[in-house]
């Protein structure tokens, strides 16, 4: 009976799962493929012989067959006579050759457990980017569409993308043979890493675009117009699909996100949707009453205060604050604090007259809680 068994051409157990299976072939495919060995008979007929083995192997119905009859299961007992060809094999499972598009997405991504090109082609996927935009608060009330330029890795226009000069073929990675992954050993321990000359994804191209230097991409200047919300709130982040950096070697691009801030306002200060302002009224005009005016996102509106308004008193001006971003109906409300003034820089005819008005205060003139008048009063009396 010619042929070896399989298991023993791999190195496993007859009862080795598929991944230990992947990882024998692997290991040895690495290791004996002609690539690596040029000129080396014995190693290309081993690498013919793990192929082969792995080829029935890796298919659980092929397997079990394989495990009922051994090799004479697959024609002529002479081993793997069915014209398997290792070199497709090994294409088939690492992707190389060809450059007949496709890639190698399910097969090679299921090997290594998901690569990291994200399984859509052979480049992997572009870097998400962070950059922020600077709003008004008036814009984050209104809604503002803001163009961003930031750079980025952008499609090379060259090559379109691909990082092969028109008409380039696809070649496999020398560097790792077709693996896409590179080991290194530290001590007993052997450390594979994807590999830095194909990025993991096995190939190379065989005349890289000159533009691009084969990466598919080109640093380069962005433009995008980002629609900010009415409402958006400091730091809110939207985010544009697609915009980030671009993959290598036409692997999908990332994503641009944009975090919102919103510059402070001279006037207003924000709690959510609900909008706050400290106003100021002079002494006279909070006792007597009178009206004010006060600012609002929308312009002006005047304010009755009346009389015997005191210090901190709030009042709210409904709808007067920030549209809701969920829900465009709603908005919040502007609170107008207001903080009275005590006159700092008396003539000696208006302090007569304070202190005439103090000595003229009874109790009466003053509600429970006017602490701030009484102690005004004590304070013009010790003056
Ligand atoms: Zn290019
Ligand atoms: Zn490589």
């Amino acid at each position: 009976m010619a042929g070896k068994d399989f298991y023993e051409t791999l190195g496993i157990g007859k009862s080795a799962s598929q991944d230990e299976i992947k990882k024998a072939y692997r290991k040895l495919a690495i290791k004996y493929h002609p690539d690596k060995n040029p000129g080396d008979k014995e190693a290309e007929e081993k690498f013919k012989e793990i192929s082969a083995a792995f080829e029935i192997l890796k298919d659980e119905e092929k397997r079990q067959k394989y495990d009922q009859f051994g090799h004479e299961a697959f024609q002529g007992g002479g081993g793997f006579s069915r014209g398997v060809d290792p070199f497709d094999l090994f294409k088939d499972v690492f992707g190389g050759g060809g450059g007949g598009g496709g890639g190698f997405g399910s097969i090679f991504d299921d090997f290594f457990g998901g690569s990291s090109s994200g399984g859509s082609g052979e480049g992997s996927r572009g870097s998400d980017l962070r950059v922020s935009v600077s709003i008004t608060l008036e814009q984050a009330a209104k809604g503002v569409e803001k163009e961003i330029k930031y750079h980025h890795h952008g499609e090379c226009a060259s090559c379109e993308g691909s990082g092969a000069s028109s008409g380039s073929g696809k070649v496999m990675c020398s560097t790792c043979g077709g693996i896409g992954q590179v080991a290194s050993n530290q001590g007993f321990i052997s450390i594979r890493r994807t590999c830095p000359s194909c990025s993991g994804t096995g190939v190379m191209i065989e005349k890289p675009c000159q533009k691009c230097s084969g990466e598919g991409r080109v640093r380069k200047q962005g433009k995008v117009k980002v629609k900010v919300p009415p409402g958006v709130g400091h730091a809110n982040r939207l985010c544009s699909r697609g915009r980030g950096d671009a993959g290598t070697r036409g692997g999908p691009s990332g994503d641009l996100y944009v975090d919102v801030h919103i510059e402070e306002h001279a006037l207003f200060e924000r709690d959510d949707d609900d909008l706050f302002h400290d106003a100021q009224i002079p002494f006279a005009l909070a006792a007597l009453g009178g009206t004010i005016e006060v600012p609002t996102l929308e312009g002006k509106v005047s304010l009755k205060i009346p009389a015997g308004t005191q210090s901190n008193k709030t009042f709210r001006l409904k709808n007067n604050g920030m549209p809701n971003l969920r829900y465009s109906s709603r908005k919040g409300d502007l609170y107008i604090k207001i903080f009275i003034e005590v006159p700092t820089k008396l003539t000696k005819e208006q302090k007569d007259i304070l202190i005439k008005f103090a000595d003229s205060c009874g109790e009466g003139n003053f509600s429970e809680d006017a602490g701030f008048l009484s102690k005004a009063k004590k304070f013009f009396e010790n003056d």
